[in-house]
């Protein structure tokens, strides 16, 4: 029995196989770190995206890729644009990039990661455009719900312009994605469930959850070097993914529940390293429990 609704097995449905994530450095850089300003403190100096390896196109990078990952390949592809913010563009640019990564050789599925600011109407109307073609997925950050803890963590903009976004890319035929980190300074358990609240409200179609993880190039380090916040040690982490899962909509689609950032700069926790024992325990636990996602979820229609 699945206990949780996962990626893997969404994949094998639709597309009768697992699909290989190849990452593109696009190029791109973030809005939140323009004029001194030195982007979310949680973020690398690589803007989240430590396996990719910028070269001179997009199809030189996939190519890569898919043979640095020959062992796990599939034969079938997503094209994932990870690096900083990868809508930070003119619609022209973005426009080709992302139809090079398209024609790529059985591509299924093109992959955004961006933020809910920076779109416009050009961008909308070029993903719409795209999704006619193939599966569109648009991953934003909302890491949390709690305005202070987005604030602190210095991301730039508010639930409003969230939600927004949310609405307008939902008009559109696209598989929105949101991102949530576990772990934040100053948030506790209670702070976790009123995020995974704010996702059911939301409803996106899938939800990556990370544990928070610090690299010695990102902001937060100097706070953890100060000791500053209190950090999640892996049993509470697990109980947060055990909340989570309980809680969560059914219908949406777990694409992860760990994170791994680049194990040479990884400063804590040193056990997501180990992201096997981490699926492993959830699995375990669920089972003991006799529990499985959603089973705490009220529908709350409005
Ligand atoms: S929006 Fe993304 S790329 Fe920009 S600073 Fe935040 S985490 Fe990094």
């Amino acid at each position: 029995m699945q206990r949780y609704n996962r990626l893997s097995d969404y994949l094998k449905k639709n597309f009768g196989k697992k699909l290989l994530k190849l990452s593109i450095d696009g190029g791109f850089s973030c809005p939140n770190r323009k004029n001194g300003n030195k982007g979310c403190k949680f973020c690398s100096q690589k803007g989240s995206g430590e396996f990719t390896n910028k070269l001179s196109s997009i199809t030189e990078q996939m190519n890569l890729q898919k043979n640095f990952l020959k062992q796990k390949d599939t034969g079938a592809y997503i094209a994932y644009f990870q690096n900083y913010t990868n809508t930070y563009m003119p619609a022209s640019k973005l426009k080709q990039m992302y139809y090079e990564a398209i024609k790529f050789e059985n591509v299924k599925v093109l992959s955004i990661a961006t933020r809910a600011d920076c779109f416009n109407d050009e961008i909308y109307n070029l993903l719409e455009e795209l999704s006619k073609k193939i599966e569109v997925w648009i991953e934003l950050g909302l890491q949390s719900s709690n305005e202070k803890t987005r604030d602190n963590m210095n991301i730039g903009y508010d639930l409003k312009t969230f939600k927004l976004c949310v609405k307008k890319l939902k008009k559109l035929n696209i598989k929105l994605i949101f991102h949530i980190i576990f772990g934040l300074p100053n948030e506790t358990i209670i702070d976790f469930k009123n995020t995974i609240d704010y996702v059911n409200e939301l409803k996106p179609w899938g939800l990556k959850i990370h544990n928070l993880y610090i690299q010695n190039d990102c902001e937060l380090y100097k706070d953890y070097l100060e000791k500053k916040f209190k950090l999640l040690d892996f049993n509470s982490y697990i109980d947060a993914l055990i909340m989570a899962i309980e809680n969560l909509d059914k219908d949406i689609v777990i694409h992860r529940i760990t994170g791994d950032g680049d194990r040479n700069k990884l400063i804590y926790p040193t056990w997501s390293k180990n992201k096997i024992k981490v699926i492993g325990q959830v699995g375990k636990i669920l089972k003991e429990k006799n529990s499985f996602q959603g089973k705490n979820f009220k529908n709350k229609i409005k």
